[in-house]
């Protein structure tokens, strides 16, 4: 069927390719792709010899609409490096141009490491909010933990090792010193969830800055400890003396 077929890959672990995703990469039309070097190894382990076309939301406007008109005969698969398209990836923009143009569009859903993370966490998983990569600036990157911090939410953030400790210290001083955890290598031979406060894990990765893919997950803020009974009886009878009298 013509259209627009958005495949999730595997985030480390081949096995964790759907065999729907791998029929659909063995019978596309095209695939786009951020890396054709990249997803030429996932093609062989899904046996297609389909064509790649390279494609990121800066290509030139050209591209997409030439994407776009191609989805209108033909099937178009849209793939990551890894994991789910659009989410820290490129995609967005083909998909709105997609639907403007009145393009069937589908998913092949599959693994993201930010949701691979939160479920590994050990934290709250009712209310998250996705921040994706914080920016390397200091600044830029305080502004944006500021503008979250007063959320009841749990925090979801894509990082690299050597800027681990550094962003796990602006973390601490930005949003308090929360509950939090670093997943690193996801489905990998090597995959590790340290959790521990803020201050605790920038300390323990200070020195040792950790190799591999890491997603940071930070707990919402801490609730004021609930007030015991008698605290609560006090409470109300203090009230209850400030109640204006009132005259009958
Ligand atoms: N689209 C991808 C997804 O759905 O997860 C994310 C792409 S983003 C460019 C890559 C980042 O995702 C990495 O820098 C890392 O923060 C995170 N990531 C990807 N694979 C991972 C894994 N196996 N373990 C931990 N984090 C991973």
């Amino acid at each position: 069927e013509p259209g627009l077929y958005i495949v999730a890959g595997p985030i480390g672990n081949l096995a964790d390719l759907t065999p729907r995703a791998a029929a659909i990469l063995r019978a596309a039309d095209v695939i786009a792709v951020e890396d054709t070097r990249v997803s030429a190894r996932l093609l062989r382990h899904a046996g297609s010899d389909r064509p790649m076309i390279p494609y990121h939301d800066h290509s030139s406007d050209t591209l997409r609409a030439r994407l776009i008109e191609r989805m209108a005969a033909e099937s178009v698969a849209l793939l990551s490096d890894a994991g789910t398209p659009l989410i820290s990836d490129p995609g967005y923009k083909l998909v709105r141009d997609a639907r403007i143009a009145g393009r069937a569009v589908t998913t092949l859903p599959g693994p993201s490491a930010a949701i691979a993370a939160l479920t590994l966490s050990g934290l709250p998983t009712d209310r998250f909010l996705f921040m994706g990569f914080l920016p390397s600036k200091a600044k830029a990157r305080g502004d944006a933990l500021d503008e979250v911090a007063g959320l009841r939410a749990t925090l979801v953030f894509y990082e690299s090792g050597p800027r681990l400790s550094e962003s796990l210290s602006a973390m601490a001083a930005h949003l308090g010193d929360r509950d939090a955890a670093v997943c690193r290598e996801i489905s990998k031979a090597f995959e590790e969830t340290v959790t521990g406060t803020l201050t605790d894990l920038a300390a323990r990765y200070a020195d040792a800055p950790p190799r591999g893919e890491i997603v940071v997950i930070v707990g919402p803020p801490g609730e004021a400890p609930p007030a015991s009974e008698e605290d609560a009886d006090a409470a109300l009878r203090e009230a209850l003396t400030r109640l204006p009298v009132s005259k009958a």
